[in-house]
């Protein structure tokens, strides 16, 4: 077994977009994969059409584009064990039922939705609030156990809608061992007979995705801690249809919690706190409601990933930054919690902030090209290099570079004058009059050159340079904020520079 290539899926169904938990199940699939030299496939598990959603297919190819976690194989790359779309499988999965059915692990129901609702009703009255088909309910049901054959074969002869469902043994103990949790075990008793394929010939994801993981040679399937209730049904099938040798390793990942550890992050905790919980943004076709996304929240898809994987795991070093190729060789699933992991916004914008400081100025610029031509500015792609290096030190977001430093693109529209006035006096009008006069035959335009200058002629008129740099960072950028004020005033230039501190004079004197 252990010989055998390593084969991982991510095997999403396409009812929405990505919840950030949904990427970090793709991203360690994909290390996992990369870390064996194994492959990693992209399955869609579309087999309920009543909860497709046009959109939401491409929404996830291109989540794992953005991410850099591309599969190897897929419905738009092909592959080997193609089709890798549920619903183009569909012939496949009905002789599996069969096989069930003949080997009595499963059965045919005929229960019409208007005898189960009368069940259900019928339990409830009993003081049975979860009324389940089971193995006390199927015996007073419709089906091939209660049935005779002979009524069971008349009803499939003239084409009765019905389902197969899995016959859950009496009173078994099923066990497994999941590779982050241990030996795990449940009663059959309390596992209900779940539908295998439904009315329409479609399979339903119990059917199909044991199934496709053994035709498609998955060797260990990484899921979400919601599906441990369904491992059950899923290691009997593998058990019913002679495939348990074959049968994956399975682990199923804790759950991202709400940032105070109460419950699983939804969708509504992000628009209650005002983050993003989904991987890209997602306009939902039918009601045209849009949830934001990390990438359009202005995260780098490095930052993103890195973050992920820190989301229940570490490599017990204390190290928190990890490049992807750092994270293929250290990742290792043993050492992923099984307790569920806080999701915090802050660390999430803290790993967005170092990535950002780590990328190459021109790359920011860049990044930052939209942000310009939204404002209308026009711009050098060096000038905004230069720029973007001098505030993303302060920055949580690429767009935050525009925030931290607009006054470098674009004269202020606002003068801070109030942090001015009330010291403003005539021999500090003198000094700019005179610095700015000076500035215009500065040869040496640096900002060392210009501290030194400033400083000098402060001195000569027996004024302080600290009280005149406050009123020189007003004259260049409006306010309070920004780099070092020489260092701003080298970046805008000498004759910008003279402009700006006439301009700053006219309003201070306003
Ligand atoms: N289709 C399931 C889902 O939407 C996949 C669960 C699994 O990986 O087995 O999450």
């Amino acid at each position: 077994m252990s010989q055998k290539k390593v084969r991982v899926r991510f095997a999403p169904s396409p009812t929405g977009g990505l919840h950030l938990g949904g990427v970090r199940t793709v991203l360690f699939n994909y290390l996992f994969a990369r870390q064996h030299q194994g492959e990693f496939v992209l399955r869609i598990e579309d087999t309920d059409q009543t909860r497709f959603v046009p959109g939401a297919e491409e929404y996830i190819v291109e989540c794992l584009r953005w991410c850099g976690l591309e599969p190897d194989e897929s419905p738009e790359k092909g592959g080997p064990y193609a089709p890798y779309r549920q619903s183009e499988r569909k012939p496949l999965y009905r002789q599996y039922a069969e096989t069930l059915v003949a080997t009595g692990h499963a059965y045919y129901a005929f229960d019409t939705p208007e005898e189960l609702e009368a069940m259900r009703e019928a339990e409830k009255t009993k003081g049975n609030h979860s009324p389940q088909y089971n193995q006390q309910i199927r015996t007073g049901m419709r089906n091939s156990l209660t049935l005779d054959a002979a009524t069971v074969k008349e009803l499939l002869d003239k084409g009765t809608p019905h389902v197969v469902r899995i016959k859950m043994p009496d009173n078994e103990t099923v066990s497994f061992t999941d590779m982050i949790r241990g030996e795990v075990s449940f009663q059959t008793s309390t596992v209900d007979d779940k539908v295998l394929l439904k009315a329409d010939g479609m399979p339903t994801y119990h059917l199909a995705v044991v199934v496709d993981d053994y035709l498609m040679r998955i060797t260990h399937a990484f899921r979400g801690e919601e599906w441990l209730p369904s491992s059950p049904v899923h290691i009997l099938l593998w058990r019913y249809l002679g495939w348990e040798t074959e049968m994956p390793q399975w682990a199923h990942l804790p759950l991202i919690l709400k940032p105070d550890g109460n419950g699983k992050l939804s969708k509504r905790d992000g628009d209650r706190l005002g983050f993003p919980v989904y991987a890209m943004n997602w306009t939902d076709p039918k009601t045209g409601e849009l949830t934001k996304g990390f990438r359009e929240n202005g995260f780098l898809p490095e930052a993103f990933v890195n973050m992920l994987a820190m989301l229940g795991w570490n490599d017990g070093s204390g190290q928190e930054i990890f490049s992807l190729p750092e994270l293929v060789e250290k990742f290792s699933i043993t050492r992923v919690h099984k307790g569920g992991a806080k999701f915090d916004y802050d660390k999430a914008k803290w790993f967005n902030h170092e990535y950002i400081v780590k990328t190459p100025d021109a790359e920011l610029a860049a990044l930052l090209e939209p942000v310009l031509a939204e404002k209308h500015v026009i711009s050098t792609p060096e000038y905004t290099a230069l720029v973007a290096g001098l505030v993303k030190e302060r920055c949580h977001f690429v767009n935050e570079i525009w925030d931290h430093g607009f006054f470098f693109f674009q004269r202020p529209s606002t003068y801070d004058v109030a942090s001015v006035k009330p010291k403003w006096t005539p021999e500090k009008q003198a000094f700019f009059e005179a610095w700015s006069v000076m500035l215009g035959s500065q040869t040496e335009f640096t900002a060392e050159a210009l501290e030194n200058g400033f400083k000098q002629l402060a001195a000569d008129k027996g004024l302080k340079p600290g009280e005149l740099q406050l009123p020189f960072r007003i004259m260049l950028c409006g306010g309070k904020f920004g780099p070092p004020v020489f260092v701003i005033a080298e970046t805008l230039r000498q004759k910008e520079t003279i402009e700006r501190i006439v301009l700053g004079l006219a309003q201070i004197n306003a």
